[in-house]
């Protein structure tokens, strides 16, 4: 009896083992239902841009710097790319959600170990890709609780990321490039100019890794683009990559309210991000007329304070939402109550709020730090004025704090 049993047990196993093997192979117009009803599902409510999907050797070239991988990156591919691929081999498109869960939710590097797929499943997504992971270079902890990550890229670049504790949650400060071509003159990372853009791989790849590095009870909630680089000037893979970071089924779930995106002012890239994301905006505004702008921030040149304001005027603000202004308090240069008064005035037509970043000074820059009593004048307008007038201390002051210094540290360049 104990015999037949056992017998039975096994008989059964191996034909449920068989019908998985089937499930796996069986030719995909079987499941064209099934694909449909994912796809429903998956529908996302805002509108995006085409997905324009590039067929997997062209993912090699979008490397930069023409290294050579051998693999192809999962962390390149979103759901429906993996959909495709997984469809081309005759595979089914409910495994996408399967893959994604473990990369995303499990935080799983080995293919051999994602247990609910075959091992011939497996073995073929061990053949084909990687995972890609960024080399902790550095650690740098904070007296007050902030820790700075210098990141190796994987042709030796350096970027870095923040992570800031807050009082039930972390923060992320996230790069977008290797260096930056804006030149605001304020900044270290301006100075070095621009190495190369991050792929999308990179930039969810720098979120995935600090995730656990959170400390216990301040999970990672909240992503600010202001580490290095001019997040518009690449669009393309800041766009994707938020698709990622926002997928709520299979991605890694953040809200579109707690990630967001700062530029100095790229005006027909500020359109494109407001269509197709649902981010919040932050715009780095640091002077109240043109000529202070132009000289802080090359940018200004190309799109002055009124162009500026006016894209600010046009963006497609979801409700109850609003503008975050970064104005960098600089001593002599913007901070006097008449700059104040005329910010006020600028800012009046847009739903906006201002957080006023005193100037970290850092080796070699020209600016000096306004004392107390000037930023808590130039505050004291703002707020009078009945807007939101935020004083945001620079975090880490003394780990290497500004932009682009740890990333500069031990090298010429990042
Ligand atoms: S402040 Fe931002 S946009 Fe300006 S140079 Fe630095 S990283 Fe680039």
């Amino acid at each position: 009896m104990v015999c037949q049993l056992f017998v039975g047990y096994r008989r059964e196993r191996s034909v449920r083992k068989a019908n998985r093997r089937r499930n796996d192979l069986r030719p995909k117009v079987l499941y064209k239902r099934s694909r449909r009803a994912f796809q429903a599902k998956s529908t996302p409510t805002v509108e995006k841009k085409p997905l324009n999907l590039p067929a997997p050797q062209d993912l090699n070239t979008r490397l930069p710097m023409g290294i050579e991988r051998k693999k192809q990156d999962l962390l390149e591919y979103d759901r429906k790319m993996l959909v495709q691929w997984l469809a081309d081999r005759s595979l089914a498109s409910y495994r996408a959600d399967q893959i994604m869960k473990w990369i995303y939710i499990h935080g799983e590097n080995d293919f051999h170990r994602m247990t609910d797929l075959s091992k011939a499943i497996r073995a073929m997504l061990a053949d084909h890709f990687d995972v890609g992971r960024l080399h902790l270079d550095r650690e740098m902890v904070s007296e007050d609780g902030s820790r700075k990550y210098r990141l190796q890229l994987s042709d030796g670049a350096m970027i870095e990321a923040v992570l800031m504790p807050e009082r039930n949650h972390s923060t992320l400060c996230v790069s977008s490039q290797v260096g930056c071509a804006m030149g605001c003159r304020f900044c270290m990372t301006g100075a070095g100019g621009l190495v190369r853009n991050l792929t999308r791989a990179e930039i969810v790849g720098q979120v995935r890794e600090m995730i656990s590095k959170a400390d216990a009870g301040l999970p990672l909630t909240n992503l600010v683009f202001m580490g290095m680089g001019e997040p518009l000037a690449n669009l393309n893979a800041m766009i994707d990559a938020l698709s990622t970071l926002t997928d709520n089924d299979c991605g890694l779930k953040f809200s579109g309210q707690r990630i967001t995106v700062s530029t100095a002012g790229l005006v027909p890239q500020m359109a494109a991000l407001g269509q197709q994301t649902r981010v919040n905006l932050a715009v780095s505004l640091n002077a109240t007329d043109n000529d202070t702008r132009s000289r802080l921030m090359p940018i200004n040149r190309k799109y002055p304070i009124e162009a500026l304001l006016a894209a600010c005027r046009d963006y497609p603000l979801p409700k109850g939402r609003r503008i975050t202004f970064e104005y960098i308090l600089i001593a002599g240069v913007n901070d006097s109550l008449t700059e104040a008064r005329r910010l006020a005035k600028l800012l009046r037509p847009i739903r906006a709020k201002i957080n006023l970043i005193p100037f970290n000074p850092h080796p070699g820059s020209e600016f000096r730090r306004p004392d107390e009593a000037a930023v808590l004048a130039f505050q004291k307008v703002l707020l009078d004025s009945h807007y939101t007038a935020i004083i945001r201390r620079s975090k880490g002051q003394d780990i290497a704090a500004a932009c682009g210094q740890l990333a500069a540290e031990d090298s010429n360049r990042f």
